[in-house]
């Protein structure tokens, strides 16, 4: 059974009044008209690859024909391109809670993650271990052992919820902790300030991977006082797909970084052409070489989509989604064979609702064939993400009207939603 007091479940007219109510008290109205979505489409996997910005289009059609077409290589100067990464770096610092000058955009996650990760290790010489989590999303674990297998650390993969304890009982040893806020595959919450300050009283550093968290809720790096972070543009960010990915360097680390891929672009005269590197000051040296100008644009350009909005505001709106969801899931799915994934407690949820059931990928491929998608993790998980920036409680209630529909007709059965494709 899906809820606890299953008797206690409102009927459809409670929910579909709800769900006006929801949206017509909603502070983030406003905000869906910065996305341009495809009609008779619920769009529930931003958490994967957001929606287009309203935005871009122009953005890219001017980055495309005046700024490369017309100006060419004077765009560097003239046009700012030089500036970019450091530029939308500050734009996501306000997202993430980072002072300008201490956020850089450009390469891909894991990229940003491998030289992060690898340079944080470097700061903490002798120490033999770095921690992350047997749950990180995959390329975070692969990209951890690389390190380890650099630097001669050990890798031990412990659960974030027993971090805490591990790095007390390791105090001395752990250089690195690296973790994400968000469970990738439940949408759990971990407690980054609990844990940043673990790592903190071991004498680690701390490193967070943002890509389900950034765009998504409110991450105070500063406040925090965490050491490293990276995260994607293309997620909760809308960025686009193949968007830039981010990397935070806090300011008083910055003076040490030893970035491990030196390339020109984070030298201290690019344009003096030496033979040997000299790494620029500040944020500056966590460049690499030239970045891929036509995405950067792009997710600059999708970043005025949280112009005047506050973190506070869209975090409020996305528990406000879930746990309608939630609602939703308890009154419409109770004896259909799901089971909740996501912690109840709003304090614990990021911004998905996971469901498992044992026909998850038939569930999800036929939902989609109605319009409604999300996606699905193996071997069991239907993963439903929720950008409060566009998504209504009015669509909350049809995506779970339908997948309930879907699961009593056996709709999912049918041969055609039975092959897996590459991506899911
Ligand atoms: C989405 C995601 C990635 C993706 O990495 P790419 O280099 O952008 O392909 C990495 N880590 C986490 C935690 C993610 O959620």
């Amino acid at each position: 059974m899906l809820t606890e007091h299953p008797s206690a479940a409102p009927d459809l007219d409670t929910l579909t009044a709800r769900a006006a109510a929801l949206d017509n008290a909603d502070p983030l109205a406003h905000t869906r008209e910065r996305f341009l979505l495809p009609e008779g489409v619920v769009y529930l996997d931003g958490n994967s690859l957001g929606a287009l910005p309203a935005a871009v289009p122009a953005a890219l059609e001017d980055a495309v024909h005046r700024q490369w077409g017309t100006d060419l290589i004077r765009s560097w100067n003239g046009n700012g391109w030089w500036e970019a990464p450091a530029r939308t770096g500050d734009a996501l610092g306000r997202l993430i809670g980072a002072a300008p000058g201490q956020v850089v955009a450009g390469d891909t996650t894991s990229v940003q993650l491998f030289n992060t990760l690898l340079a944080a290790a470097r700061l903490r010489p002798g120490r033999r271990l770095l921690l992350t989590d047997p749950d990180h999303f995959p390329t975070d674990q692969y990209i951890a052992d690389s390190v380890g297998r650099l630097l001669g650390l050990e890798v031990r993969r412990v659960p974030a919820r027993e971090a805490a304890a591990v790095l007390a009982a390791e105090s001395g040893n752990v250089a690195v902790a690296a973790y994400a806020p968000v469970d990738y595959r439940t949408g759990g919450l971990h407690d980054m300030a609990a844990l940043t300050t673990a790592a903190h009283e071991a004498g680690a550093l701390m490193h967070w991977d943002l890509c389900h968290a950034a765009g998504a809720l409110p991450v105070q790096l500063d406040a925090l006082q965490a050491d490293f972070a990276v995260g994607c543009g293309y997620k909760y960010l809308s960025g686009g797909p193949g968007a830039p990915a981010f990397a935070y360097i806090a300011r008083r680390h910055q003076q040490d970084f030893d970035h491990p891929l030196t390339g020109w672009h984070g030298h201290a005269e690019p344009f003096a052409m030496s033979g040997t590197y000299t790494p620029a000051e500040g944020i500056g040296r966590a460049r690499i070489s030239t970045p891929p100008l036509l995405s950067l644009l792009a997710l600059e350009a999708a970043l005025t989509a949280f112009d005047g909005v506050e973190m506070t505001a869209v975090r409020d709106k996305s528990l406000s989604l879930t746990g309608f969801f939630l609602e939703c899931a308890d009154a419409l799915l109770d004896g259909l064979g799901f089971t909740v994934a996501t912690p109840r407690d709003p304090k614990r949820r990021g911004s998905q609702v996971a469901l498992r059931h044992p026909e998850a990928y038939p569930l999800v491929a036929a939902l989609t064939a109605r319009g409604v998608i999300g996606d699905m993790r193996a071997p069991d998980l239907l993963r439903f993400g929720f950008n409060a920036l566009y998504v209504t409680h009015a669509e909350v209630l049809h995506a779970v009207r339908e997948l309930q529909a879907v699961v009593t007709s056996g709709a999912h059965r049918a041969p055609e939603f039975q092959e897996r494709p590459t991506v899911t």
